[in-house]
């Protein structure tokens, strides 16, 4: 139960002041909470999904067996903790139906793949594109999500993503 603010504030992009457009990121390897300590400890509207029961724009999102925390009080549009996942349902219904799923599949990516940003990205993608839910008209909308309109280092790290991200989405090979 300790770990949960060190770890909130830990958020890459979402520890950016004034930079909201950026979401996605956080790292999920050391192990943490439940998600019922999760939920407890931030109070208010948080509530579990189970396994399966998520949908995102009427379709069913799953992630293995792992259950989802929205929690409306997040920092970021999703994080992932070692075997939960979390959405801040209100940043998450501002945005594109595509870029909603490839959040919940970037933070799932984080289940399966680890800390890396890259490599969530990439599995992200290439889950959509196997589950057919993503284009690569889809593919656009995600990097429009990232990339700010001005040329600062994040809009750097977002064009950055989005040049591997269209590289992952269009290998056959599975990362
Ligand atoms: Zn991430």
């Amino acid at each position: 139960m300790r770990l949960d603010e060190e770890r909130l504030t830990r958020r890459l992009f979402g520890a950016v002041a004034g930079a909201l457009a950026f979401a996605v990121s956080t790292t999920a390897v050391i192990a943490g909470p439940t998600p019922e300590e999760y939920a407890a400890h931030v109070g208010g509207d948080a509530k579990i999904v189970p396994p399966g029961e998520l949908k995102l724009g009427g379709h069913k999102m799953t992630c293995g067996q792992r259950p989802t925390v929205l929690d409306g009080q997040l920092d970021d549009y999703g994080a992932a903790y070692p075997g939960f996942l979390i959405l801040n349902p209100r940043l998450v219904e501002k945005v594109p139906v595509t870029v909603r799923k490839w959040i919940f599949a970037h933070e799932c990516g984080h289940q399966f793949r680890g800390p890396d940003e890259e490599t969530a990205d990439c599995f992200a993608v290439q889950r959509g594109r196997r589950q057919g839910w993503l284009t690569s008209e889809g593919l656009e909308e995600i990097c429009q999500f990232i990339s700010p309109a001005k040329g600062d280092s994040m809009h750097f790290s977002g064009s950055h993503r989005c040049e591997q991200m269209r590289k992952c989405f269009a290998d056959p090979s599975i990362k």
